[in-house]
This record gives structure tokens, C-alpha cells and sequence, in this order.
């Protein structure tokens, strides 16, 4: 079934060339079909691809910043146009169901939009200077290439986030998509060379797209023409790429995994959390870096928030996520299915209580694998809950004093996104405050998933500390220059210092 489909939106996008003969075949969840085999780049070329893409930067970085923005206008022109097409690409490669599917291809039509005003926002700052007849300022220039390594789970919006921004702020970028999702990299080149066409005057090579696993990936965190490695994807990725990066003294971006918790206080609207809590946990099959993996609970409102959690999970709508209807697609594959059942496995001999999780859909579907998302009631904080599942697994755990929640909120090595339900004011503030969460996203009676682009994405501690999308990310795709202008006719030194020559 998904096989077809994906023939006719190759065709669609003019990529189908590029997706037949291949070493690397790509499967859909969603079905197990073998839907592409795709040619993956050898070592020595993605150094060609860096060499093409460096040779593009230097015409680029001298482009006035507003007309590099008109590119990635028309880059979103280009992506509104082709919104149908490419969400369902998403889903089919990725499995998330159609209307976030569409709602990633929107995330990507709106971080251009967002770009192309910052395109005209490039700002430095002015600074008084100590010495008489002298200025300083700031100026922002380019970096340079680009390399952005993304993750299966949005194969399009990382790849929009990192290059809208990074093109506009004058830099050449080349992509290395996760191995599972390379289809939706050529569509998304396709779609980049057809606003890039109409455009005229961009440098060829502006952004690339290179196939492959982490061998790719590893070649270009090792180039040193590479200036800045924007990558997404597990904890294990980031532990293993920063230094990598770090020893050539690159630049890297990090967003890793997450381990997302709600709270839920006494004070709380229950409709609301049930609603916050069943989209962001059971969602996406679990399958957000932002996903609610564990809630917190006060004791006096455990039992009737868990049991409509409950129910409103054994009555999810599970199944082919291009459907109309079907809320929750499948896990990614086989090894995703392994993660959680072992993660069910473990949590049960920490004394968890499961309700949910089993297989679904089996017969249907023998190599595509479908779950019932899964709530387990756990007696603390274990090493199993500390750990990211990348599936749907909610741990439940009680708490009774507000300060022993945020302690829990806290006490693991992941910090990107957090969440209260609670209308306590004074609870809220001090969850927002400094001695509250600790993540990079903290919010107030939403959930912690579906994030917008105007704000600034990541997380802290394993979740690597970067920063993407909204605010003023667009400086890490930039370098910052220190000018100081003389314009008397003395050299006063800084500090008062004298050297009379
Ligand atoms: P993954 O770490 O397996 O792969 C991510 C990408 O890194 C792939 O393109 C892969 O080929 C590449 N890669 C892996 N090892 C590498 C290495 N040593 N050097 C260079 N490249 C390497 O992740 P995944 O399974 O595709 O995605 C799921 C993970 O991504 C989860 O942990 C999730 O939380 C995380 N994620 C984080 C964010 C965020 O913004 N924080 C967003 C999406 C996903």
C-alpha cells in the first residue's frame, strides 16, 4: 500500500531517480514494505559536497542579508505549495499521522516566515566606548558550512529550523538525514532547488543533501571546513559527536533526548491535563523529543486522573496513521518495539504496574509494529523512568508535597521540557522560577509537546544545551565581531595604559 503512494510523490517531487538502486533501503513503518532504495555518499564524497558547499558560501556571505532572505521566502512559497504532498511523505516514512505530518511541513512554512523578517534583523549592538572620539560595535557575519544531522522522528522541521535560519544568516548548508528517513531529505532538496531556481542568482550547492548512517555523519563532524555541526538525535549521538567536534575546535549544536515530565497539582483543571497529557504522552506513538514520558501526580487527585487516563488510552485510536480518525501510527521498527517492551520489562521488576503496551494490529501487519501506549504506576523515581524510552510509555508516580514534585521534575540527566497543571499561582511562579524546572521549556497548564517556532528550542544538561528556531537562535549560526572605530586624531589606550613611541 505504501508502496505505491510513495512511487507517485517521488514522481511528484521529480526524485524518483535518485530512490531506485540504492544501497540503503528505506521502509515504512507503517506497512514493513520496502518503499525505496537509496544511494548513500561515500566518504569521498561528502568532502566534494563540502568542498561545493564552502565554494557557495563565499559568494553567499556577500549577498545583503534581506535578499538572501527573499530565497527562503520563496523557499516557504515553495513549501505551501507542496504541503500536502510532503506531509504525507512524513508520515508514510516516519509513520506520525497525517495531520502532524502537516503540521510539520507548517512548522517549516513558518521558521521561513520567521527568517525572512530576521533577514532584516540581523542586529549588533552599539557600545560606549571609554576612549574620547572612539566607537565600538558589534557586527554578526556568517560562519560558513553548516552541518545539520537530524533525527528520524521530524525528518523535514530540523532541517527547515537549522537552514532557514542559517541561509538567511548567510551560511551553506549540508544535510545529513537520519538513514530512516532520507526520502523526505531528496523531497525537501527538490523543493529547496525549485525556490533557489526561481530565485536566479543563488550560488549552486547552497544546501545539500547527503545520504547515509553514522559513517556519513561522522565525515563531516570531522571536517574541519565544516564550522558549525547542528545535530539532533539520541544522548549517545551527542556524547559521541560534541568532542569530536570539540578537538577541531568546531562549533556544535546540540538537541538530544528527553525526558519530559508533567505535573499535576491538587489545584488542577483534570480536563485540561487529561487532554495535555494523553496528546503529548500517547501522541506521535511517544515518538517526540518533547513526549511526556513521566507525570507526577499529587496524591489526592492520583486515582481519578489515572483511571480517565486510563480510559481515554484503551480507547486511542490505533492504526494506519494516513487514516482519518487514527490518533496514534506506529513505533519506527523492530528495535523501537524491543526498547519498549524492555523498558516494560524492567519497569515491572522495579515493581511498576503496567496497563497497556501490548502489540496490536500483528496479523495485519507481521513486520510493522503498532502499540497500545502504555501507563505504568511506579513506586519511585527508577533508573528505568530515568532513562529515555523512545515509545509510549507514561510512568506515574505521587507525590504529596509540592517541593518532593519538583524534585522529582528535576532529579534526571535529561532537562528539555516540563510542564504544570496546577491553578496556583504561587506553585506556577515557583515552577517558572530559578528553583523550579529545570529544563530549556517549562510550561503552565499546557503540555509538554508541539512547541512553536517563535520561541527558542533545546534543552539543558543531556540534552546538549543548544538552542534552535525562534528568539534569537539565530546567533549560533553566526559569528560575533568586536569593532572599535577611532575617529580622532589621538590613540588613547584602553585602561588608561601609556606607551609614548
Ligand atoms: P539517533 O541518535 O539514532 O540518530 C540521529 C542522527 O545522528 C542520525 O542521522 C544518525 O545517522 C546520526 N548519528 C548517529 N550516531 C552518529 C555519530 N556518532 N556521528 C555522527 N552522526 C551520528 O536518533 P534517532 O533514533 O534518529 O532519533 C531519536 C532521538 O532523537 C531521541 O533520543 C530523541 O529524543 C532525539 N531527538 C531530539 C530532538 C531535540 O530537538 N532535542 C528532536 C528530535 C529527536
Amino acid at each position: 500500500m505504501t508502496t505505491s503512494i510513495t512511487s507517485s510523490l517521488l514522481d511528484h517531487f521529480g526524485v524518483a531517480a535518485a530512490a531506485r538502486g540504492g544501497e540503503l533501503p528505506v521502509v515504512s513503518p507503517i506497512d514493513g514494505a520496502e518503499i525505496a532504495r537509496v544511494r548513500t555518499h561515500s566518504a569521498g564524497q561528502v568532502a566534494e559536497a563540502i568542498a561545493r558547499a564552502q565554494a557557495a558560501f563565499v559568494a553567499w556571505r556577500d549577498v545583503p542579508a534581506p535578499q538572501r532572505g527573499e530565497l527562503v521566502r520563496l523557499l516557504g512559497e515553495e513549501l505551501r505549495a507542496e504541503k500536502e504532498a510532503l506531509g504525507k511523505l512524513v508520515s508514510i516514512e516516519t509513520g506520525k499521522i497525517l495531520s502532524e505530518g502537516l503540521g510539520e511541513v507548517q512548522e517549516m512554512i513558518d521558521i521561513c516566515d520567521f527568517a525572512v523578517g530576521l533577514s532584516r534583523q540581523l542586529y549588533g549592538l552599539t557600545i560606549a566606548s571609554e576612549r574620547p572620539g572612539h566607537r565600538m560595535m558589534e557586527t554578526w557575519h556568517p560562519l560558513g558550512v553548516v552541518g545539520v544531522i537530524s533525527a528520524f522522528n521530524f525528518p523535514a522541521a530540523v532541517w527547515a529550523w537549522n537552514s532557514a535560519l542559517a541561509i538567511v544568516c548567510g551560511n551553506a548548508v549540508v544535510w545529513k538525514p537520519s538513514e530512516k528517513t532520507p526520502l523526505t531529505a531528496l523531497a525537501c532538496q527538490a523543493i529547496f532547488e525549485k525556490a533557489a531556481k526561481r530565485f536566479g542568482s543563488a550560488p549552486q550547492h547552497l544546501s545539500q543533501v547527503i545520504v547515509g548512517g553514522r559513517e556519513v555523519g561522522e565525515t563531516l563532524v570531522d571536517d574541519e571546513r565544516v564550522a558549525l555541526v547542528s545535530a539532533t538525535g539520541s544522548t549517545r549521538m551527542g556524547r559521541e559527536l560534541g568532542p569530536r567536534v570539540a578537538r577541531r575546535f568546531g562549533r556544535s549544536l546540540l538537541e538530544l533526548g528527553g525526558n519530559n515530565a508533567v505535573i499535576v497539582a491538587p489545584t488542577a483543571d483534570l480536563d485540561l491535563a487529561v487532554r495535555g497529557i494523553v496528546f503529548a504522552a500517547a501522541g506521535t506513538c511517544g515518538q517526540r523529543c518533547t513526549s511526556t514520558r513521566r507525570l507526577i501526580v499529587h496524591e489526592s487527585v492520583k486515582e481519578a486522573l489515572v483511571n480517565r487516563l486510563k480510559k481515554a488510552y484503551a480507547g486511542l485510536p490505533v492504526g494506519n496513521p494516513l487514516e482519518t480518525g487514527t490518533l496514534v501510527g506506529p513505533l519506527v521498527d523492530a528495535a523501537s518495539f524491543e526498547g519498549m517492551q524492555s523498558a516494560l520489562r524492567a519497569a515491572r521488576d522495579e515493581g511498576g504496574q503496567v496497563t497497556g503496551g501490548e502489540r496490536l494490529l500483528q496479523d495485519q501487519h507481521p513486520t510493522a509494529y503498532y502499540v497500545r501506549p502504555a501507563i505504568v504506576e511506579m513506586p519511585g523515581q527508577t533508573d528505568t523512568v530515568r532513562r529515555e524510552t523512545f515509545a509510549p510509555i507514561l510512568y506515574v508516580m505521587g507525590y504529596r508535597e509540592f517541593e518532593d514534585a519538583l524534585r522529582l521534575q528535576n532529579d534526571v540527566p535529561q532537562g528539555l521540557s516540563s510542564s504544570i497543571f496546577s491553578n496556583d499561582m504561587r506553585e506556577t511562579e515557583v515552577f517558572l522560577s530559578a528553583r523550579g524546572s529545570d529544563c530549556g521549556i517549562a510550561n503552565v497548564n499546557i503540555g509538554t509537546s508541539g512547541a512553536e517556532i517563535g520561541g527558542a528550542f533545546g534543552g539543558e544538561k543531556e540534552t546538549g544545551g543548544g538552542r534552535e528556531s525562534g528568539s534569537d537562535s539565530w546567533r549560533n549560526y553566526m559569528r560575533r565581531a568586536t569593532n572599535t572605530i577611532n575617529y580622532s586624531r589621538e590613540l588613547p589606550l584602553a585602561q588608561g595604559v601609556r606607551f609614548d613611541v
